[in-house]
């Protein structure tokens, strides 16, 4: 059992280059998990210090989707807090980094590097041919005198700030999710990072550290593929003389095949598509929080007040996770199932308003009519987008393209046409639209017309929707009303009457 000392802050630091990928809420949702199980604080950081990947408008996408996800933050670039602020490009001109490089060159950790990209090639070029594996890079600059530093300066040359890595012993780290594991490395297989680029701007590997002590970090929970990364941070805070947070890598999520991790590219996995797709943000949140962590080994649907009391970093597994559209479908089906019909009317309105089947601001009639609809889809439903394709046809007219679907098994175009008829006089006398009256009055007709129940229901059903699959056929009748009933068999009706002319 792992001991955690609280309070506990712990951080999750998007980098704005594009739209918040799936496997990043993942890595947001075991943060908040930890921050609330621990009654500690959660912190949003946005590091923008990357000016070549930075993409417009994504920060605010990132704030977005967390916020429809359903996490909230103690502090953060839009509610600020005691660190402010909370963005680093912000921090950076304020010199909140510069000091400390300042006081690593003086120290002589760092140093300043005018070695050009362009060399940096020629001599990974050089050392492949000559059959180096990997490539070490250590400039020439780490040990020149304070003159030639200053030499070079005098010439204007632009530089970049390198942390002087140690060239022999080890450097080492836990690991909490892989049980306080320790994690080797050997500082001869490390090579001097930028921590400053030439622009003056610090590098993720230098701001993040320095934005994590100074915000009282205690826990760094963050994707695996920064592991590699970790002894330059171990070497970096040794530097400064500063305290380690604690280090839990999570898993990666692999792509359903396993081949590979999910993929901005190649998967559907930006968050806002599956706010678009109707997934519910508790449906996603429950998943999420089983990509790489379990409760046991079979409780699965559990509401977020469960998963704070349960979420412990010790159940964190170290083996990478799998990816399954089809088991969140699932899980989503199960979310909209638990909901109240009403609820699930409000929350069906922006999908067929988007549709165009109802009004952007829909009616009072319309959220009723839309009321009455939603029983008929609700044990289905598994994502909100499926909504308008399976109610078009209660909003739209319908259109028989293949006239021969109202034709039931074993019956010919006469017939149909002679029983629809009959079934259109039958219900036009009704005067009491139910489920049950529609029901009575249609079982009687196929028993006394001598047929099946399936080949009377079959035609009256492709009649009234335009389709062979549709919800349950009374109910259907009774929510779409009689008259629209009544005038669609007739429709069905006069599209076989013409059909038969033509055969
Ligand atoms: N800005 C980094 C990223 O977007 C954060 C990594 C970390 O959590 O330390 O991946």
């Amino acid at each position: 059992m792992i001991h955690i000392n609280a309070p506990v802050r712990v951080r999750f630091a998007p980098s704005p280059t594009g739209f918040l990928h799936i496997g990043g809420v993942r890595t947001v949702i075991f943060n908040w998990l930890f921050a609330r199980h621990y009654g500690g604080q959660f912190i949003l950081r946005i590091e923008d210090t990357d000016e070549k990947r930075y993409v417009a408008g994504a920060a605010e996408d990132i704030l977005e989707s967390l916020r429809w996800v359903g996490v909230d933050w103690d502090e953060g670039p839009d509610i600020g807090g005691p660190h402010e602020p909370y963005v680093q490009s912000l921090r950076s001109e304020l010199g909140i980094y510069q000091q400390y490089v300042d006081q690593l060159l003086l120290r002589g950790l760092a140093y300043k590097s005018f070695i050009t990209s362009e060399e940096i090639e020629v001599m990974k070029a050089a050392a492949q041919e000559r059959g180096l594996k990997s490539f070490r890079f250590r400039s020439r600059e780490r040990d020149w005198s304070a003159d030639q530093v200053a030499a070079a300066e005098a010439e204007g040359k632009p530089y970049t700030v390198r942390l002087k890595v140690p060239l022999s012993g080890t450097t080492s780290f836990h690991d909490l999710v892989r049980g306080g594991e320790a994690i080797n490395v050997n500082n001869h297989d490390l090579y001097d990072i930028v921590l400053l680029k030439s622009s003056g701007m610090p590098v993720y590997h230098l701001a993040h550290l320095i934005d994590d002590h100074l915000m009282n970090i205690t826990h760094v929970i963050r994707g695996e593929e920064w592991v590699s990364s970790t002894a330059y941070h171990v070497l970096l805070y040794q530097a400064l003389g500063w305290d380690m947070p604690i280090y839990a890598h999570v898993p990666n999520i692999l792509r359903q095949d396993g081949r590979g991790k999910l993929s901005k590219r190649k998967d559907d996995v930006a968050t806002n598509r599956f706010w678009e797709r109707g997934y519910l943000p508790e449906a996603l949140f429950n998943y999420l929080a089983l990509q790489g962590w379990s409760y046991d080994d079979h409780t699965e649907i559990m509401s977020r007040d469960e998963l704070i009391e349960r979420f412990t970093i010790d159940r964190v597994q170290s083996s990478p996770a799998r990816w399954n559209p089809d088991k969140l479908k699932d899980m989503n089906g199960i979310y909209i199932r638990q909901m109240s019909a009403d609820e699930l009317t409000e929350r069906l309105l922006p999908y067929l308003s988007q549709a165009g089947l109802i009004n952007a601001t829909p009616l009072p009639e319309e959220r009723a009519y839309v009321r009455h609809l939603v029983p008929l889809i609700h044990e289905r439903l598994e994502e909100m987008q499926e909504a308008p394709e399976l109610l078009s046809f209660f909003f739209q007219p319908v259109e028989y393209p293949n006239p021969l679907l109202l034709i039931p098994k074993k019956m010919d175009m006469p017939g149909t046409i002679a029983t629809l008829r009959e079934a259109q006089s039958r219900l036009s006398e009704l005067f009491i639209w139910d489920v049950p009256t529609i029901e009575a009055s249609l079982r009687t007709l196929v028993d006394e017309l001598g047929l099946k129940a399936g080949q009377l229901f079959g035609t009256i059903r492709v009649a009234i929707t335009g389709r062979t699959v549709a919800p349950p056929l009374f109910e259907t009748l009774e929510a779409l009303g009689q008259d629209r009933s009544l005038d669609r068999m007739l429709a069905a009706i006069q599209t076989l009457e013409e059909a038969s002319e033509t055969m």
